[in-house]
């Protein structure tokens, strides 16, 4: 069975979306409700930004930060009562290379397609399957996320990279901790962010 796949844009998904309601509650026969159906008139939008992100895990706040950089306005919404989602417990290990600022610090020579040929090598069975394509993006893009990360205050710890997922250098930096106590890593990073906001918000 194929399912008809159609795109629609926020125009579109309200017109519909406010025909299928009319159409429904006229079919249940209950008029009145057609007086309640909302249109994209009556919606009032509270807050209003170039870029939504739905999530203030890694990728969110990341996604956050290059949409300030290119100077767009950003708001970010979680579900959790607080930020960071998985990163916030996560071991702070970074397999980046490709030529990272980190690897020539002590000396390793590594490339974009170094890295794709490591990640695609049928002789690794985690990566044998590897989509190409995808992998190909992610090895180009290992030297500008990691430089992301220092540019944005990620310190990592002064140890030599190591050599991770069977590749042929060194690649793995980890991250500095914040503290080995999760309580104080998440509450204080909470604290700083939440008064690093006040202070941009103030700032404006
Ligand atoms: C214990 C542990 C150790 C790890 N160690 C490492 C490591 O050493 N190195 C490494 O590279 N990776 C590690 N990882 C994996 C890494 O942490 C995750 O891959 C990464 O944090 C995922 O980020 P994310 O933003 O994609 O997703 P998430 O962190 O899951 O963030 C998603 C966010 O979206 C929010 N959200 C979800 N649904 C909604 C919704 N409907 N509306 C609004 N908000 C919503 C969530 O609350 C959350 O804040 C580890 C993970 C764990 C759990």
């Amino acid at each position: 069975m194929t399912r008809k796949r159609r795109d629609l844009s926020r125009r579109d998904f309200l017109r519909t979306g406010v025909a299928a309601g009319i159409g429904a509650t006229a079919h249940a026969g209950v008029e009145a409700a057609q007086a309640q159906a909302v249109t994209a008139a009556d919606i009032n939008w509270d807050h209003e930004a170039d870029v939504v992100i739905a999530g203030a895990g890694a990728a969110g706040l990341c996604a956050s930060v290059s949409a300030r950089d290119r100077r767009v306005s950003v708001i970010v919404v979680d579900e959790n009562h607080d930020i960071g989602g998985h990163a916030m417990v996560s071991g702070g290990r970074i397999p980046l290379g490709g030529g990272t600022s980190f690897q020539r610090r002590y000396g390793i020579e590594d490339s974009a397609e170094q890295v794709f040929l490591d990640h695609t090598n049928h002789a690794y069975a985690e990566f044998r399957y590897s989509d190409r394509g995808l992998v190909r993006t992610w090895s180009d893009e290992n030297v500008p996320t990691f430089e992301f990360l220092v540019e944005n205050g990620v310190t990592f710890i002064e140890d030599p990279p190591l050599v991770v997922n069977g590749g042929s250098v060194p690649r793995l930096a980890i991250a500095q901790p914040y503290s080995d106590d999760l309580n104080e890593t998440i509450n204080r990073a909470r604290r700083n962010v939440v008064s690093a906001n006040i202070a941009s918000r103030a700032e404006k």
